[in-house]
């Protein structure tokens, strides 16, 4: 339910102007501040995929040194807790966190 900013009624959800006052009702800073929290998580996530990139990189480039099962296991490893992460983080999103 959302209210008017300024004489503080009660207004149906899709309403743009106030039956109280008259004064047009915006609520895109709601709608925006969503947004924004939804971006950051999307560049968190894409951050940690960039992790993820330098992480196989750098697994390719230890090639030599590295066995093939300790590169999977890191890939894994590095996956996994990317993917823990990520949970967490829309875990707390859906909990309006
Ligand atoms: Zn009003």
């Amino acid at each position: 339910m959302a209210f008017c900013k300024y004489c503080g009624s009660q207004l149906p959800e899709d309403s743009v102007f106030c039956s109280s006052c008259g004064k047009q009702v915006v609520c895109e800073n709601e709608h925006e501040q969503g947004n924004d929290k939804s971006q950051q998580t999307e560049e968190q996530i894409r951050a940690l995929h960039q992790q993820i990139d330098q992480l196989k990189l750098a697994n390719q480039q230890n090639n030599a040194k590295d066995s093939l099962g300790i590169i999977v296991l890191k890939i894994i490893g590095g996956l996994a807790a990317a993917l823990i992460l990520a949970f967490i983080i829309l875990n707390g999103l859906s909990n309006g966190f």
